[in-house]
């Protein structure tokens, strides 16, 4: 059995990690809203339950994950009012707001499959759950937390608090939120400047629109994931995540329309992965400080000297701990290409070793608990990341004849520094390439490319042969042809 220790931001303590349904993890992570190109900043944070994801399945579990799609309702600044940035678009652009949702959707996929992330089980989109989120605002209204208002829906926040706790999450006092509050415009609908709208009344120009009891309007922002998570995985689930910026007013509130709707309604652990920010400076696109994946895989912007692959991204995004800020520069770019392409050349080393009768200096089971110690410790992939170090400097050691390796703990060491590295932290060294293909599917590929490669040579067929030498060359595998075998390297 494992021993995962994970840090639960509700309670502000790391906690042994336990499920509510024995080996199958529910977890639910807010996804993107589709209104623009989705940022570095937030391929961190999926990148970071991308690691809890892997992880937990690494370690045997199953997992239902689901992640959202929010095309409707997130509306700017967060606030109940203002404009639905995705019609704002749709209308500059002159093009339907599914047309702005199905682009940056689009754009959003790619990205996270360069960056090597495995898709979530799940992946609701808020347009696809207005029904539920009607039903779900219904129940709210039934259960006395819930009042209308020409047309719009509001959760009473002060109503809720009398018996529950409103902002018990990012740990907000509500006679401070009360006393901190003014009236907007806008806002006089609320009975309290602190409650949030469920649903909003649109008015006759408004695009994106639904009929409802209430008359046609739309869902408010805090709505579609309580609805889409306790659809998919029930009123009791084991984690539930996002940007540490969710915390308030998001999670909070999700909280709170949970509760209301059933007092039983359970969270085990809450993630906040923390932010990512841009030569020191908070990432965003108003004050032009932003860089887009795409801008730093192909050279084009203004940041930095030369593209960045998103395996050295990926790396750099590792080297942090999810919970601790990360700042995106050049410098950091350039060492962790360094560091990666030391760590991989290292890894591949480990296979051309010369073993002995028995091994000396290194302690591969020690080295293995130590390596699940990090990632049990709330996913310590920077700790991690260092074993791997450590297991490379030995192999090294023994490249060079200062240490021995018997066989069985070499075929180890290659084993286990392949599992944590590509398994576990998701370096698959072929995440620069189009299409991802699997290690295994690879292998057999390229041992039946050389089984041909070799029969042409036999037959002195020199074009052929030469030519699937070259042509694998430019795509990054190198044929090298010793006395008994060939063997590749990618
Ligand atoms: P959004 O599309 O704005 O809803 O954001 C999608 C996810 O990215 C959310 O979980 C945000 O908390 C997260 N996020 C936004 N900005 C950053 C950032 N600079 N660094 C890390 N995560 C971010
Ligand atoms: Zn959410």
């Amino acid at each position: 059995m494992h021993n995962l220790s994970v840090f639960n931001s509700l309670t502000g303590k790391k906690e042994k990690f336990t499920t509510f349904h024995k080996d199958l993890v529910h977890m639910y992570v807010c996804g993107p809203t589709v209104y623009s190109n989705v940022h570095l900043g937030n391929c961190r944070t999926f990148i970071s339950f991308d690691i809890i994801y892997r992880y937990l399945l690494h370690l045997g579990y199953k997992v239902k994950y689901v992640r959202n799609i929010t095309d409707v309702g997130h509306l700017e600044n967060d606030s109940d009012d203002g404009e639905d940035p995705i019609i704002k678009k749709a209308k500059k652009e002159n093009i339907e707001p599914m047309e702005v949702v199905q682009k940056y959707t689009i754009d959003f996929h790619e990205n996270l499959r360069k960056l090597n992330t495995i898709p979530p089980s799940i992946e609701p989109t808020a347009t696809g759950h207005i029904l539920e989120q009607i039903e779900l605002i219904e129940k709210i209204i039934k259960n006395g937390f819930g009042y209308i208002r020409n047309g719009s829906v509001y959760f009473d926040v002060i109503k809720f608090n009398k018996n529950s706790t409103y902002g018990k999450l990012s740990r907000r006092n509500l006679d401070d939120l009360v006393h901190n509050s003014r009236t907007l415009d806008g806002q006089n609908d609320k009975l309290n400047p602190q409650d949030f709208a469920l649903w909003k009344k649109a008015d006759s120009k408004h695009i994106m629109k639904w009929k409802s009891p209430w008359g046609e309007g739309f869902p408010g922002w805090h709505t579609e994931c309580s609805a889409m998570s306790m659809k998919y995985l029930g009123n009791k689930f084991d984690i539930h995540g996002g940007g540490i910026d969710l915390k308030f007013p998001h999670h909070d509130c999700e909280i709170a329309q949970s509760e209301a709707l059933n007092e039983n309604s359970k969270v085990k652990y809450w993630f906040h992965a923390n932010m990512l920010t841009l030569n020191g400076k908070k990432m965003s696109k108003s004050t032009g400080n932003s860089v887009l994946p795409g801008e730093l895989f192909s050279g084009d912007n203004n940041f930095f000297s030369k593209p960045y692959p998103p395996n050295v991204v990926r790396f750099l995004f590792l080297q942090a701990h999810y919970r601790s800020i990360l700042d995106l520069s050049e410098e950091a770019l350039m060492a962790s290409e360094k560091g990666l392409k030391k760590l991989e050349i290292g890894i591949k080393n480990i296979s051309k070793l010369k073993t002995s009768k028995s091994t000396s200096g290194f302690d591969i089971s020690k080295w293995e608990m130590s390596c699940y110690k990090a990632m049990n410790d709330d996913f310590n992939t920077p700790l991690l990341i260092a074993e791997l170090f450590n297991a490379i400097h030995y192999s090294n050691s023994v490249l060079m004849g200062k240490e021995k390796i018997s066989k069985k703990d070499k075929n180890l060491l290659m084993k286990k520094t392949s599992i944590f590295f590509s398994q576990v932290l998701g370096l698959n060294l072929l995440v620069d390439n189009k299409n991802i293909v699997s290690d295994k599917l690879l292998g057999k590929t390229l041992d039946l490319l050389i089984k041909i490669r070799n029969k042409s040579r036999s037959n002195r067929d020199f074009d052929t042969s030469d030519k699937i030498r070259d042509e694998l060359n430019k795509i990054g595998i190198t044929l090298n042809d010793n006395e008994d075998e060939t063997t590749y390297e990618y």
